[in-house]
């Protein structure tokens, strides 16, 4: 197996992130609870995204890329995330973003703070924005720029490499704790932050299950699956995973990006017993479900559980 270090990486977040547990909420659920604060990953308002946008822009840096193109909904932290990184390594963003839910507020303001190009594509398909983006990609070519292509959520093997680092950043907190994880809980939206830590707490974490918990309505047991499978290739790992691994839960509440009366009281729960914000699309959802799996007994009694807190706060202020 090749080693993570191998892979050319572009420092952007301010890692490790804290991990440590959360003593109210442990005490009020009768569990023992910590969390992983990747909402403090140290680019903007922090996210998962950093973590695979350090793999994926050193790619674009690798090839000399003047321009980078991402895609997302109106509100997407990854796009948001992909402009303030680019930003930092001097590069153009153009954010392709779906013409549907809050066209402003939110990250589309931070988006025009970190100099992002914004184009509203009007579909309700990706199809569509990647065709766009072809387009604007071939016309970007013809001006003598070079465009570097990250899709929805930067969920490719590449990007996963990061949270495959992230686990083996779990495994050496949780050792400098002296505890043990039996499960580690995370938001899926595009997948590849759940692939990333299902193969990494194969590598890293013996004995950890990864639990992912879905906000929208795609199939994530054969998304992770399959981007498993490209990120151990691309380690060369012969670690062995299978549909036995993947344990995704849903909790999409009226559909994606919509916040949900389960989701916003997980939200208001963590700001009253930790202070620390979630969101209605991602974090929110995903404590909601993690508080269902305790309500329904999911998690054997005693047991460590890590919730994996993958950012999000800047939809918290796009209302409309
Ligand atoms: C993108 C995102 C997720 C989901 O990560 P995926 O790798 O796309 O599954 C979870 N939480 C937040 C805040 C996100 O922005």
């Amino acid at each position: 197996m090749k080693n993570l270090d191998d892979f050319k990486r572009v420092s952007l977040g301010v890692l490790p992130t804290p991990l440590y547990k959360l003593e109210h909420l442990s005490r009020e659920t009768g569990r023992n609870l910590y969390i992983k604060r990747d909402d403090l990953t140290g680019v903007s308002l922090g996210g998962n995204k950093v973590r695979k946008l350090e793999f994926l822009l050193a790619d674009a840096l690798e090839n000399q890329a003047t321009t980078v193109l991402t895609a997302g909904g109106p509100q997407s932290n990854h796009a948001m995330l992909t402009a303030a990184c680019a930003a930092r390594l001097k590069m153009q963003s153009i954010l392709m973003l779906k013409k549907r839910g809050v066209l402003e507020g939110g990250n589309l303001i931070l988006d025009q703070l970190y100099g992002a190009e914004v184009e509203f594509i009007d579909t309700d398909s990706y199809d569509d924005v990647y065709a766009a983006m072809e387009a604007r990609m071939e016309k970007l070519r013809a001006k003598g720029l070079n465009p570097y292509f990250i899709p929805v959520g930067g969920s490719v093997p590449l990007g996963c490499l990061g949270y495959v680092n992230c686990a083996r950043e779990i495994a050496a907190q949780a050792e400098a704790l002296g505890v043990k994880f039996g499960h580690i809980v995370s938001s899926t939206g595009s997948g590849g932050t759940y692939a990333g830590l299902t193969l990494g707490a194969k590598l890293y974490l013996p004995g950890t299950q990864s639990v992912g918990i879905g906000v929208c309505d795609d199939p994530f047991e054969t998304i992770a699956l399959d981007l498993m499978q490209g990120t151990a290739v691309l380690l060369e790992s012969e670690v062995s995973f299978g549909p036995k691994d993947i344990k995704i839960h849903y909790q999409i509440g009226p559909g994606y990006a919509q916040p949900s009366p389960e989701g916003m009281a997980a939200v208001q729960r963590l700001a009253r017993t930790e202070g620390i914000l979630a969101d209605p699309v991602y974090t929110g959802k995903g404590l909601a479900g993690l508080f269902q799996l305790l309500e329904e007994g999911y998690f054997p009694e005693g047991e460590n559980i890590l919730f994996v807190h993958t950012g999000g706060a800047g939809a918290l202020f796009a209302v409309g």
